[in-house]
């Protein structure tokens, strides 16, 4: 891999032209569905078989076979979250996890361009901590109702509120928040971040559910923020409460995003990651995932004798990520995500100092 030159700003020379400028574009190729193609994708057709019936595929199949094969052509890496859909976390994506865990793993990989298939606080977290690669994202309006709920300038006026009192912001957060934050967490190490403080009272934004969860576990005075994940706070516990009634044998597992009232009646909370595990390690025999249900899907497609059960809410800004739109991407190298210099600094910081906290 080349060593980019940097300007006497410190912005990598490479920025100052677009994407396509750098490494061109390459004409659409042919997306027919032929007896080679079927051939070629037919493994991958095995793992997303439960979730894509056989008519449909060959409208899928020549997509994966064409962006497998520019993907290749281009040296790039495709990063996919745990919600996106099957078609693109078991047919496409190199690396799949989440959002943290997807950036970490691109500064391991010799490629100097990554397709992040998630929403934009996730390109942005990958551009932070992979600063000189080139980051596209199939959909650039991919937001987040977390995310957008707070901006860096709500910190600040925050941070006049409570003098001195240390912010410990979410990971699912734009650039701008984190550069005001003195350290991230996620949802899997929010409590050991909290902790791991010196002060008796700490901010911790903008998910408000999160910081209430993470305040039934420490002695700390938790300051909130009213941010909530559009998907997981409409899960109810007279929802769950009801399933349960019908079987008590079914396992609740729910997302540290969801309402405490929700968590209470769940037989374990845990991250996407902890969720994942817990479902491979202790394989109950019903399961019900109280979380985006591509996820549950995802889950489905590589364990075998667990009954899923679904209630289904999908995130609109993670389906906005689509195979038509991620072969673009590499075709025209679109979109770019850039972080301004006078801020990356500052949340590169915020995120570092949470990857390297001795939990
Ligand atoms: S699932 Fe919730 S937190 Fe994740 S991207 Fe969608 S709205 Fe944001």
């Amino acid at each position: 891999m080349t060593t980019p030159q940097r300007l006497e700003s410190g912005i990598p020379a490479q920025v100052s032209r677009t994407a396509a400028e750098r490494f061109g574009i390459i004409e659409r190729p042919d997306l027919t569905f032929t007896p080679a193609i079927a051939r070629e994708t037919e493994h991958l057709y095995e793992r997303v078989k439960q979730f894509i019936p056989a008519f449909e595929w060959p409208v899928y199949a020549p997509y994966v076979h064409a962006i497998n094969r520019i993907k290749k052509e281009r040296g790039a890496v495709i990063l996919a979250h745990n919600y996106q859909t099957p078609d693109i976390f078991h047919c496409v994506a190199d690396i799949v996890g989440d959002s943290l865990q997807l950036a970490r793993d691109a500064t391991k990989v010799d490629s100097e361009i990554i397709i992040q298939c998630g929403v934009h606080f996730m390109a942005e977290t990958s551009k932070l901590l992979n600063p000189d690669k080139t980051v596209l994202i199939p959909d650039g309006k991919a937001g987040c109702s977390l995310s957008e709920s707070i901006t860096g300038a709500d910190v600040r006026l925050l941070k006049e509120r409570y003098p001195g009192v240390p912010v410990v912001t979410y990971v699912n957060t734009s650039a701008d928040v984190k550069a005001e934050t003195d350290i991230c967490c996620t949802s899997s190490n929010v409590l050991a971040v909290v902790e791991s403080l010196e002060s008796d009272t700490v901010l911790c934004i903008p998910d408000e559910y999160l910081a209430m969860n993470v305040a039934k576990q420490t002695k700390k005075k938790i300051l909130t923020w009213k941010g909530h994940c559009e998907v997981h706070e409409r899960f109810t516990a007279a929802e769950l409460l009801a399933y349960k009634e019908a079987d008590p044998s079914i396992e609740i597992i729910g997302h540290p995003e969801c309402h405490p009232d929700v968590i209470a009646v769940c037989d374990f909370a845990g991250s996407t990651s902890g969720m994942i595990n817990y479902v491979k390690d202790k394989r109950p025999a019903r399961v019900l995932l109280v979380t985006e249900c591509s996820m549950a899907s995802n889950i489905q497609a590589e364990v075998t004798g667990v009954d899923f059960i679904k209630p289904c809410n999908l995130c609109p800004h993670m389906k906005r990520i689509t195979l038509p739109k991620i072969l673009d991407s590499l075709l025209f190298m679109t979109e770019e995500v850039l972080v301004d210099p006078a801020i990356a600094g500052r949340a590169r910081l915020a995120v570092e100092r949470m990857v390297n906290l001795k939990q």
